[in-house]
């Protein structure tokens, strides 16, 4: 490899202000302590520690945040997407077309609910279904549509809603990476039945440990999820839907968010714009320091679309040659880096049983094999951006000019 001789080798002579970690929040998590340790103190105080008072209260708050009708507040973004599948009427068998190129969550998610995701490509600047691709994959046991909105913009949520519409399938979107993003003012994961969350830490809004959401304006996904998100009983708890108490009419799952988690969220919840804002400043400063970099085929490129959308970086995923010998070089260099996601859905040994193939969608498998993800949040610095950037053109050997 052309580039070995110029691996460092690792912990020599790199001052400890160099490291650039993938993820942290620990400046986040000082700076909103006093308020994370007085919501959690009234957990404790309550004495409800799971689906109580503070998830209410945040399910409230995040509804006035994404502007929802219904927000079902759960453990992961995984187990809402099960709910919310479930809850749209997905039925066993029920075919549901999922992008190629997306975590593994949003084609589980669809097995465990019963159903059979189908796999489209992408398209290639925003990794997001390609709207022709997902039109050639319905078939006449098509039930639903799954876009994926991934690292900073919205799939093409027009396409996929006239699709839908043509062919009369619901539109259940993975939104999990979404917070933020508006697609001519609606939040996403409202433009169908339903979307999800995630709370996963390293999320833009990240929560202390795994939580999640299902939103909705729909009464009734939204009276379903929340039934199945505790063992199927209607009524529980929430005063807001009223119903039939202890009585299990579905079988459900316990997938209830505990109480530290809503107050964590609560907390975080204030500071969501300003950490957009942040992310953007970051997103920005890469995309200045890296364009033209010889070895860099592709920077987060935000389409135009029909709609009036808005980017929120979650992700600065770039594209680039030599990409594991560069996550290497970086390793090497103290600077974390991360992989989303080095194995298309098709070629995952879980779904081998689907009758997909190798090369089928090229797109994806591009994607797979030249993207990786860069340091992106609000701890982070713009020393610490500098730094990175001067990695990669070192790694590729084109100084600044
Ligand atoms: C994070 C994520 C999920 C799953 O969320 P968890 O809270 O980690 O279970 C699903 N889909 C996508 C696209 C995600 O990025």
């Amino acid at each position: 490899m052309e580039h070995a001789a110029t691996l460092a080798e690792p912990g020599t002579a790199t001052p400890s202000g160099a490291r650039v970690p993938f993820f942290t929040q620990a400046a986040t998590f000082a700076a909103l302590w006093p308020e994370i340790e007085a919501n959690v103190a009234a957990v404790v105080e309550r004495g409800k520690y799971s689906h109580g008072h503070a998830v209410g209260e945040f399910e409230a708050a995040l509804g006035r945040v994404v502007d929802a009708a219904h927000v079902v507040g759960v453990n992961s973004g995984t187990d809402a997407l099960v709910l919310l599948l479930r809850a749209a009427g997905l039925e066993a068998g029920d075919e549901v077309v999922v992008p190629a190129f997306s975590f593994v969550a949003s084609a589980s998610s669809v097995v465990l609910a019963g159903g059979r995701p189908v796999f489209a490509d992408i398209d290639p600047v925003t990794y997001a279904l390609d709207p022709a691709a997902a039109a050639a994959a319905v078939t006449a046991r098509t039930r639903m549509l799954m876009p994926v909105h991934l690292f900073c913009q919205l799939a093409d949520l027009g396409a996929v809603t006239r699709l839908a519409e043509r062919h009369a399938l619901t539109v259940v979107e993975d939104s999990a990476e979404a917070i933020g993003m508006r697609w001519d003012g609606t939040h996403a994961g409202l433009h169908g039945a339903g979307g999800v969350l995630s709370f996963f830490p390293t999320k833009t809004l990240g929560a202390l440990g795994d939580a999640g959401a299902v939103i909705t304006n729909d009464d009734r996904i939204a009276e379903t999820a929340a039934a199945l998100r505790h063992h199927g009983r209607f009524g529980h708890t929430l005063d807001h839907f009223p119903g039939i108490g202890n009585e299990t009419v579905l079988p459900g799952l316990n997938s209830k968010m505990d109480d530290v988690q809503a107050a964590v969220l609560l907390a975080k919840l204030g500071r969501l714009d300003a950490d957009i804002a942040r992310r953007a400043a970051l997103a920005g400063a890469y995309t200045e320091r890296l364009r033209g970099c010889p070895g860099v085929r592709r920077l987060p490129t935000v389409v135009e679309r029909e709609a009036e959308t808005n980017p929120v970086f979650y992700v600065y995923a770039v594209e680039v040659e030599h990409r594991d010998s560069l996550v290497a070089y970086l390793a090497a260099h103290h600077v974390g880096t991360e992989t989303y996601y080095p194995v298309p859905l098709h070629r995952q040994p879980c779904f081998a049983d689907l009758g997909h193939r190798p090369g089928e969608f090229p797109h994806a498998e591009a994607a797979c094999a030249r993207t990786v993800a860069l340091p992106l949040y609000p701890d982070l610095t713009e020393a610490q951006v500098d730094r990175v950037c001067e990695l990669i053109r070192a790694f590729y050997g084109g100084s600044r000019s």
